[in-house]
């Protein structure tokens, strides 16, 4: 084995899920070293204003903070003005994953983004990459790392769809012999969901009720179709008649319906997705049926409800929130995906 091959093979390198909700780092060596909210907490009293924390420690102050701290989510939906704040964060989780462990050879970075993003955006995330000392930065598509991520077989000349569900945007895409044949991303995803849940509340119960609690009627209660798993849940929030704190029990057949809206724009962009799809990768697809990945795959009975309305076998990831990070790792040590390195090099030197 060459030097350089050696230095390859034990080189300790970097594969980096850049989520809307969770950003998810592992290193060749050890796995998974890195799993925190997409968050950034800003003091706002100091010009220009300052970051005070990232990850988990800015995620607890979200709606507890005085008034000139801000806690950011700089991935939610193309907010451009937030996005500097994504630079700082990546920088900051890189650095805390790599701690010590940056030994002879720099790291090269293999970092999934949705394919949604702007150029600007992806110049900014490829500079804050280049920016922590890695030796070679890879933008690659989100769904292409999620599909590799849950073992489909992206190398082959066989059609292979996925279906990646987060919290600010879902990516579908339909990918052969290590491209992306269609694609499609849509800023529709469990935020909406918990939106809808935040409106049902307010409209049917005139009751307000916060982010957090939002998200556990999703995951405790929120289901797509009819299942046996139907539950009640106690919520507890504030009137907005008295403005005092009030409770009220709700069943997992409201909450269903009124999220209902939000699945269905999202099957429609899976229709239309297959629509687009050449007739023979498309046929693949019936036999092998489509991959549910991102956190999203998890709200009961998903799987269910798209399998009936595209009439296609569905399946649900292993471990979904870990699929785009995992297939970064794969993409840096699995030899069937060298090629995806080639087209997926960024060059910081290209002028806009
Ligand atoms: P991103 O890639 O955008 O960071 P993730 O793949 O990490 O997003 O998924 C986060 C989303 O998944 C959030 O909207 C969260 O509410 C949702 N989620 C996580 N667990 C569940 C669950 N059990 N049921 C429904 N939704 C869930
Ligand atoms: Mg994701």
């Amino acid at each position: 084995m060459g030097l350089f091959n050696f230095a390859r093979k034990n080189g300790n390198d970097i594969g980096v899920d850049l989520g809307t909700v969770n950003t998810l780092i592992c290193t060749t060596h050890k796995g998974i070293v890195l799993n925190e909210p997409s968050v950034v907490a800003i003091d706002q009293s100091k010009t220009p204003a300052k970051v005070l924390e990232v990850g988990h420690m800015a995620k607890e102050m979200i709606g507890r903070t005085p008034e000139h701290i801000k806690a950011i989510r700089p991935l939610r939906e193309g907010v451009i003005a937030e996005f500097e704040w994504a630079e700082v964060m990546l920088k900051r989780f890189i650095m805390k994953a790599m701690e010590q462990r940056f030994l002879s050879l720099p790291p090269r970075v293999v970092i999934g983004i949705p394919s949604g993003v702007t150029e600007v955006e992806r110049r900014a995330v490829g500079d804050a990459a280049y920016s922590t000392g890695a030796r070679m930065v890879y933008l690659v598509d989100e769904p292409m790392a999620a599909a590799i991520g849950s073992g489909m077989p992206v190398d082959k000349p066989v059609g292979s769809m996925v279906i990646d569900i987060g919290g600010g945007t879902t990516e579908i895409a339909v990918l052969s012999l290590n491209g992306i044949v269609t694609t499609k991303s849509i800023r529709i995803a469990g935020d909406n969901l918990n939106e809808d849940i935040k409106k049902y509340l307010r409209g049917s119960y005139n009751l307000a009720i916060g982010d957090r609690t939002a998200e556990d009627i999703k995951i405790r209660l929120g289901s797509a179709v009819t299942g046996e798993d139907d539950d009640e849940l106690e919520v507890r929030g504030l009137s907005l008649q008295t403005g005092l704190p009030h409770v009220v029990r709700l069943t997992s057949a409201e909450i269903r319906e009124c999220i209902q809206d939000t699945l269905m724009t999202i099957v429609q962009s899976v229709k239309s997705v297959l629509e687009q799809t050449p007739p023979d990768l498309a046929s693949d697809i019936v036999d092998r049926g489509i991959m549910l990945t991102g956190g999203g795959a998890l709200l009961t009975g998903f799987d269910e409800m798209i399998s009936r309305e595209v009439d296609v076998p569905v399946h649900i990831a292993a471990d979904p929130l870990t699929c785009v990070v995992k297939g970064t790792e794969k993409i840096l040590t699995d030899k069937a995906y060298s090629k995806i390195l080639e087209y997926t090099q960024f060059d910081p030197h290209i002028m806009l």
